[in-house]
């Protein structure tokens, strides 16, 4: 054993050897003081759920079903939950069987089963570029080889995806699965569009490909719209990932996969094996929440705050960001990918941001590579909306200010953005 530095190092395994916290990760727990306006989080607004109705179904669950809520159950889920669910992915015309269900904790332990399914040390996952930083934790704690395909406003820029399949298939490599969230992405708040997704789906067929479709903010369109899902144009090619956290609470911690049957029985085994079966309490929790309560109106609520939000940020961006500096406009879900002028570096910035009362994710915590220093991730859907305009007003000065800087210092000659240091892996944040 070596006592110097971590005296377990040696005894850990490959996958473990190269996970560390990160300084960004110190600097967050810092941002949650209530002076500090924060949009690093990507969590729901679980303020507006009506608190005393879940009141109300607790203690209805606990009084009639009690004994049956605090057991074990089977590995895949409730059938009756996957029966709900069912109803509810066709609220997006997703097609989907209860058999072919599997119930996790989360959409994040379905990420991290499938990865566990599918990936040996070194094996290549495409993903989009910047991807949800969790998808690369659940990637990366299997040692997958994470190669990005760069989006635009209308998502995977699936020509490039064809070129890197064909160079890969030229140094005799092919992918495990594509990863991909299409309905207003975590982190870059874009959506991919119908053409796009046809011509995903057909080099699925002609090349042979898995796609992983991570939909959790699909039902957030602002304006109730929705999107052809990829499980419906190749359902053999696809396995589908859903929660309830966006349209309920990530509290009950309940997500799920749809997966073609041999996948799904693999997935059975795997969850078993983390943990024998999902929380019997929240799948009859979210059964009755769906029974009993008109869950759509909840919805409906959840979008026009963001939408509210979302606005506001918007507004403010353009009142307050210094020329130079862009940004997307989502149509949906809880998020705005902002890129800076050259010459600053999100990273480095965050600590003055958080001095400065504002917090954000700074963008190489969405790329496997280190790249993404220019851009930073704002979340809308958390904060008071009072405060948002707030917050977007100190990011502003401080990035006038930095600008100031960055033009005293290089003038014209502003240096490449660094790579990433080897202490500062992605954050792990709630969403
Ligand atoms: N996928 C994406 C793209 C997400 O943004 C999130 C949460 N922010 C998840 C999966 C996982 O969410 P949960 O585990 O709460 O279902």
């Amino acid at each position: 054993m070596r006592l110097d530095t971590d005296p377990y190092l040696e005894r850990y395994a490959a996958r473990v050897q190269g996970m560390s916290a990160s300084e960004i990760r110190a600097l967050f727990s810092v941002a949650s003081r209530p002076e500090i306006v924060s949009f690093a989080g990507g969590m729901p607004n679980t303020a507006s759920l009506d608190l005393e109705a879940v009141e109300h179904v607790v203690a209805q669950l606990v009084r009639e079903e009690g004994a049956t809520a605090l057991q074990y159950g089977g590995g895949q889920g409730r059938v009756e939950l996957r029966e709900l669910i069912v109803e509810v992915m066709r609220h997006e015309g997703v097609p989907a069987h209860a058999d072919d269900l599997v119930m996790t904790v989360g959409g994040q332990q379905a990420l991290e089963l499938i990865a566990k399914c599918f990936v040996d040390p070194g094996d290549i996952v495409i993903a989009e570029g910047p991807t949800y930083v969790g998808g690369i934790g659940a990637l990366s704690s299997h040692q997958a080889d994470v190669r990005q395909v760069e989006m635009d406003a209308d998502g995977m820029r699936v020509d490039l995806l064809e070129q890197l399949l064909t160079d890969l298939a030229a140094q005799g490599r092919e992918p495990k699965f594509v990863y991909t969230v299409p309905n207003h992405q975590n982190p870059a708040g874009v959506s991919m569009s119908v053409e796009r997704r046809h011509r995903l789906a057909e080099l699925a067929v002609s090349h042979d490909l898995l796609l992983l479709e991570d939909n959790p903010y699909g039902l957030l369109d602002f304006d109730g719209r929705t999107w052809p899902s990829l499980r419906e144009l190749v359902p053999d090619r696809v396995i589908y990932v859903g929660t309830m956290s966006k349209t309920f609470a990530p509290g009950v911690r309940t997500g799920w996969v749809a997966a073609p049957a041999p996948v799904r029985d693999k997935l059975i085994l795997l969850r078993e094996a983390a943990d024998l079966c999902p929380a019997s309490f929240t799948q009859m929790l979210v059964e009755r929440w769906l029974t009993t309560q008109p869950w759509q109106d909840q919805v409906k609520r959840f979008r026009t705050v963001y939408h509210e939000r979302a606005e506001v940020m918007l507004r403010a961006l353009e009142d307050e960001m210094p020329e130079g500096v862009e940004w997307t406009v989502p149509a949906g879900g809880f998020y705005i990918w902002l890129t800076v002028p050259a010459g600053i570096d999100t990273s480095d910035l965050l600590a003055k941001a958080i001095q400065h009362r504002v917090a954000y994710v700074p963008g190489r915590g969405f790329y496997a590579d280190g790249t993404g220093g220019q851009q930073m991730r704002l979340c809308f859907s958390y904060p008071p909306i009072d405060r948002i305009r707030e917050g977007i007003v100190r990011l502003g000065e401080l990035l006038h200010t930095e600008l100031e800087l960055v033009q005293a210092v290089y003038g014209g000659q502003i240096p490449d953005a660094r790579e990433r240091r080897p202490d500062e892996p992605g954050p792990q944040l709630g969403g």
